[in-house]
């Protein structure tokens, strides 16, 4: 991918707005409803929408669309702005739909006093069969030739509890006949008595979404109203209350939402998961909320990056997860923290080597010297991967095995001489004799040996658990799978070890310390972890299939 970058649609249509002088500045929205946590997808709608207004000099309001009472919750919204700003970003206005309720209410009764919008008793089910389809047309509601007195009282009326839910609505009135479903008669209040989280008990109508999110954009003057592809329909409708009620000419554009490899995206399906407890809560590692990536170890950056790689388009398409995973590999390759742990230990003991000693040897921290050095504990027993060892070794086999050779990462090379099994055929030994002067710039270090594998001295050791974590589902779509997506989850989606053996340097990690366990991935403190036990997160393994397709 080059540097320079081509400009995306939306920017074209902004540079041609500021250079046509039709705004002197853009202000752009975030406008999530606060119904459940951000996932990875609402994170491609804050870059745009927040990039956009960096980029030219603009603001951008975070605005909750909390007109819908029953599902809403402050958890959600305190969990909103924590990933916004987690992400890097900053809004310039903090605003909730429910704060424009008294306004909405105004501008629907303009409506009703301009003819142009009616109370209607039938339900729902009425409403519907009157609609038409969309190659028939809609027919009139017996209540449409309303008198405009007759309206503004039942509104009121609704207004003052009068009452039940569902016993009226207000609808726009628009074109029955319209080929756009929307724009037939559409309902823009309805009576709901229900608490709301911002305005209590106030109100017992609602607007829907479409009479909120115009109004609201109009109100906050924002320029360029940014939302997804499936609301390209409700355009029509979104103008025509903003030419009817004669109120700031905001404009919306869609761009194709970002749908994404082996997840679910939708807010309503990853609440399922966490309510049938198929994940440990909405910050789960193996969910796609922004806050289980965190969780997981994954840094704002690299979703940054990932979100400037995939562009913005017209066109909907799947994103393969892999190509996140990509960029986050990048970043911590550049900065994670090198260290040794051992996932699977069996112990290898050093014949030749003295038992009253311990050396303390030096190891880089990173890929490059900028990272520091750390001293590593080294002596007689060590632990090693199980999977190091082979009693008859394979073809090309360049790890452990009765007389092969292998370099001990940052330590010295050894031979294997024997191994011990226990009564069930495990190895639960293995004995070496390593090669004096053989580490890194001493004489005997230019042995040629292929193998490197990683340890941890015995007798420094401390243990952890680790959790390694892979995809949620089995299959790319869970959603497009027939019958419940719930039947695709990933059952070894997290395999738990509980004593894996890592260096002691690691008991002094912090939060925020990214590491790679050399050879194992990358991991990151779990927040349940206690100073008496440790737990990492697997963020991501070291390599896949994408990263080698880039790298040809
Ligand atoms: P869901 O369908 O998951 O419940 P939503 O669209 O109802 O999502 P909102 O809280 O309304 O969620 O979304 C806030 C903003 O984020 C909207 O502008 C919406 O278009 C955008 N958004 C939501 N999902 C995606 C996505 N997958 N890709 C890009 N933008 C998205
Ligand atoms: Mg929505």
């Amino acid at each position: 991918m080059s540097e320079e970058k081509s400009l995306h649609f939306i920017e074209e249509i902004v540079e041609a707005d500021l250079a046509a002088g039709k705004y002197k500045s853009i202000i752009t929205r975030f406008p999530p409803e606060p119904n459940g946590y951000l996932h990875i997808g609402h994170s491609k709608s804050i870059c745009l929408n927040f990039g956009l207004a960096a980029k030219y000099g603009g603001s951008t309001n975070l605005r909750f669309d909390d007109t819908n009472p029953v599902t809403e919750d402050t958890e959600y919204v305190e969990s909103i702005k924590d990933d916004i700003r987690w992400l890097g970003f900053n809004w310039s206005n903090e605003l909730y739909a429910s704060d424009y309720f008294d306004t909405l209410y105004q501008y629907a009764v303009k409506l009703i006093e301009k003819g142009l919008a009616y109370v209607d008793d039938s339900q729902s089910e009425e409403i519907a069969a009157l609609k038409g389809t969309p190659t028939e047309p809609g027919k009139d509601s017996p209540f449409r030739s309303r008198s405009i007195e007759e309206n503004l009282r039942l509104f009121s009326e609704m207004k003052e509890g009068k009452y039940k839910d569902g016993e009226k609505v207000l609808r726009a009135k628009i074109d029955m006949s319209s080929t756009n479903m929307l724009m037939r008669d559409p309902i823009i209040y309805r009576i709901k008595h229900a608490h709301h989280h911002r305005t209590g008990d106030k109100w017992c109508i609602y607007p829907m979404y479409d009479f909120a999110h115009g109004q609201s954009d109009s109100i906050e003057q924002i320029t360029h109203s940014i939302c997804t592809l499936e609301f390209i329909p409700h355009r029509e409708l979104y103008d025509w209350f903003i030419e009817k009620l004669e109120i700031f000419p905001s404009h919306q554009y869609e761009f194709a939402r970002l749908n994404m490899t082996y997840t679910v995206m939708s807010k309503r399906k990853l609440l399922q998961l966490v309510n049938e407890n198929h994940v440990n809560g909405w910050d789960d590692p193996r969910m796609p909320t922004l806050s289980g990536f965190r969780r997981k170890g994954y840094t704002p950056g690299s979703i940054r990056t990932f979100c400037d790689k995939i562009g913005v388009a017209k066109r909907e398409n799947f994103i393969d997860l892999s190509l996140l995973e990509f960029c986050l590999r990048e970043e911590l390759n550049k900065t994670a923290l090198r260290v040794m742990a051992v996932l699977d230990p069996v112990k290898l003991v050093i014949d030749n080597y003295d038992e009253t000693v311990t050396e303390e040897l030096t190891s880089e921290n990173g890929p490059d010297e900028s990272m520091g050095t750390r001293t590593l504990s080294f002596g007689k027993e060590l632990w090693i991967e199980r999977e190091d060892f082979m009693e008859v070794p394979a073809k090309k086999w360049f790890r452990l095995a009765p007389g092969a050779m292998v370099r001990l990462k940052s330590a010295y090379i050894v031979e294997c001489d024997s191994f011990v099994k226990d009564a069930d055929g495990q190895v639960t030994e293995i004995h070496c004799r390593y090669i004096p002067g053989t580490r890194s710039g001493e004489e005997n270090s230019n042995i040629q040996v292929k193998g490197t594998i990683h340890w941890v001295h015995a007798a420094n050791a401390a243990t952890a658990e680790v959790r390694l974590y892979d995809r949620l589902f089995k299959v790319e779509n869970p959603a497009a799978e027939e019958g419940d997506f719930k039947e695709f989850l990933n059952p070894e989606s997290l395999v738990v070890i509980k004593d894996a053996i890592i260096e002691s340097s690691l008991l002094k990690a912090g939060m925020d310390d990214r590491y790679q366990f050399i050879r194992k991935g990358y991991f990151c403190l779990d927040k349940d972890s206690t100073p008496g036990k440790l737990v990492f997160n697997r963020t991501v393994t070291l390599k896949d299939a994408w990263s080698k397709e880039v790298k040809k």
